[in-house]
């Protein structure tokens, strides 16, 4: 066998190899070339996941016609010249290896101008000039891609669904629209817009990208410390979610995974988080070029610091720092308190009232002999919200309830007291009852819920002042599948076009300020299962249960007490609530009769 120089277009299919794994990667190169080259404004489409179609514009300074040629050379770079330049890189490209990478595995039409000059085209298809040609494009560059792999059939079979590859693309855009609020973006899918931001700063970038919700609920870190310093944002509790997915570290402009460092972040947080919960966070690393290596990969997300402890180190005292004043003010804050997720880790709820079977004919259609098996659904790295001795002794307490028959259904109740706005009291024809107001009107909007999803839904009451509610593409996507089951309950809304939704109707005993809250946290259950079944739609009742009922506080009449009281014994389970509290606390008459030691 004898050793060949490997020809030029082969190499480049090679490297291709390296540095394009798929759509959104030629999406990250060609953004980052815009960046480099000064943009403040980039617009970036696709279409079929960028498979077939990437086009990015951009109104940097833009390349002469030469350069425009030489930019598809193997190595070739505007961007370091020498070997001492490595260790000092201060654009995000360098090795000159992009645009050669991308136009051997695609068909490319590309076009330029710099400031006060004509502009050319180029067209190469497989790594082979097809045509030059002046053009009247404007300063600038605009790159478009077609048919991906089309001359790498293997490769092309390694694509992913078109979901997938546009969930990464979103993935790939959000951090770099993160990373230079400065920088005006514009996503578009086909024609659909899907982003556009204005320039600004990351406040004004994260408040038009995750709406209103946001802007109130994140916290502004910014350190320096010997040659680092750390800016950004860090999300209160309002923003952590049980799935991963919202951090953004960047590291001078660029952004990069680290798990240390996002633990390091977690743990500022100390007790308020539990194990499987993340916070929101954007925070900006910047630090000299030469204390960092970023050569280690071609994608270049991953880097290795020369001071890595220090760095963890300022990296976490500048988000605790953010989120000292909120660590003072809830200094026994219990962060179970909070709903989501609780629900199925209750194994007395699940004995006591969860179906086992799936309750909506569609998933019910597609799994006939299919049981949902709440365990099966238990996120075991979820801290349990009860623990076995509150279950051990509800256990005991729904046991004495049941053996002493305190409540007799049929008694009407007439005497009823509120103690300090948060507890019913009532008497019963074997002693006392006390009721928890908040979880028993819980239980009865659960209940109902549950048969509006299983019947002919709730009554939905119109908003007099429409509010809209916004998502991230990659969420937007998944909302719409459970829409339908939000008409149920009563949330009547329409599309508001880039991933916005105007809610033009909402359950009539809902408060129209958590809206946005229970829709996000139904969604987000969702997403962590992408499974509508008997589990996802219980939670999706006892959210909406949770966050509408009345709540611990609340002055109610004689007859709201009343009617609260019939309401709670009309349903099948009122001594527990959906996520396994009592609702209802027994003194008997023998009890009584105990403590005061007259037996
Ligand atoms: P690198 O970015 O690593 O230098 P690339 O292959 O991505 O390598 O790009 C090669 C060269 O083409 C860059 O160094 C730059 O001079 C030029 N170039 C690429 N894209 C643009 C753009 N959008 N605007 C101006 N110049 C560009
Ligand atoms: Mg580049």
């Amino acid at each position: 066998m004898s050793i060949k120089l490997l020809p030029s277009q082969l190499i480049n299919q090679i490297a291709a190899g390296e540095v394009i794994e798929k759509p959104a990667s030629i999406i990250k190169e060609l953004v980052e070339n815009s960046i480099d080259a000064d943009a403040k404004k980039i617009t970036i489409k696709f279409n079929d996941g960028g498979k077939s179609f990437i086009q990015v514009i951009d109104d940097g300074c833009g390349m002469s016609k030469d350069d425009l040629k030489l930019s598809f050379q193997r190595h070739a770079t505007s961007k370091i010249a020498e070997s001492e330049d490595l260790i000092n890189i201060k654009s995000l490209g360098f090795r000159g290896e992009a645009l050669p990478s991308i136009a051997s595995v695609s068909q490319i039409v590309a076009r330029s101008a710099t400031e006060g000059s004509e502009g050319s085209e180029i067209i190469i298809h497989g790594g082979v000039v097809k045509s030059e040609a002046p053009s009247s494009i404007l300063t600038g560059t605009f790159i478009q891609v077609k048919n991906l792999f089309f001359n790498t059939p293997a490769r092309r079979k390694f694509l992913k669904k078109t979901e997938t590859e546009k969930r990464n693309i979103y993935q790939v855009v959000k951090h770099f629209m993160l990373a230079y609020p400065q920088i005006a973006f514009s996503l578009l899918e086909g024609d659909r817009k899907i982003y556009k931001l204005e320039a600004g700063d990351l406040h004004h970038r994260i408040t038009q990208m995750y709406g209103r919700r946001f802007s109130s609920s994140i916290l502004p870190v910014s350190l320096s410390k010997d040659r680092f310093s750390v800016n950004g944002y860090i999300g209160s509790l309002n923003l952590v979610k049980k799935r991963q997915g919202e951090q953004y570290l960047f590291l001078n402009g660029r952004s990069i995974q680290n798990r240390l460092l996002n633990s390091s972040i977690y743990s500022s947080y100390k007790s308020l988080l539990n194990r499987g919960e993340y916070p929101f966070f954007v925070l900006s690393i910047d630090m000299p070029p030469d204390m960092v290596d970023v050569n280690v990969h071609p994608a270049k997300s991953e880097v290795r610091f020369q001071d890595e402890w220090r760095v963890f180190y300022v990296v976490k005292s500048a988000a605790a720092q953010a989120l000292s004043d909120l660590l003072k003010a809830i200094p026994d804050f219990q962060p179970y308190n909070r709903y989501s997720g609780t629900y199925a880790d209750t194994h007395l709820t699940k004995q006591i009232s969860l179906p086992t079977e799936p309750v909506n004919p569609a998933s019910a259609e597609t799994a006939p002999h299919k049981r949902v098996d709440q365990f099966d659904n238990l996120d075991k790295h979820t801290a349990s919200p009860i623990n076995e001795n509150t279950i051990e002794r509800a256990h005991k307490r729904i046991e004495s309830i049941m053996k002493n028959q305190l409540v007799d259904e049929n008694i009407p109740i007439d005497n009823v007291w509120q103690l300090q706005n948060k507890y019913i009291i009532t008497e019963v024809n074997n002693g006392l009852i006390i009721i928890d107001q908040h979880v028993a009107h819980e239980r009865i909007l659960f209940e109902s819920a549950k048969k509006a999803l299983d019947g002919n839904g709730l009554p939905s009451q119109t908003v007099l002042f429409p509010q809209t509610v916004k998502f991230q593409p990659e969420e937007y996507v998944k909302f719409i599948d459970i829409v339908p089951y939000l008409n149920k309950i009563g949330f009547r809304m329409r599309d508001f076009g880039e991933n916005t939704v105007i809610i033009e109707g909402i359950p009539s005993e809902i408060y129209s300020g958590t809206v946005e809250e229970i829709l996000h946290d139904i969604l987000d259950k969702y997403i962590d299962r992408l499974e509508i079944n008997a589990s996802f739609l219980d939670h999706m009742a006892a959210t909406y249960a949770c966050k509408s009922a009345i709540k611990a506080g609340e002055r109610l009449k004689n007859d709201e007490m009343i009617n609260l009281v019939d309401k709670l014994f009309a349903t099948e389970h009122p001594y527990y609530c959906p996520h396994g509290r009592p609702i209802i606390i027994s003194l008997s008459m023998d009890e009584l009769d105990r403590r005061f030691e007259r037996i």
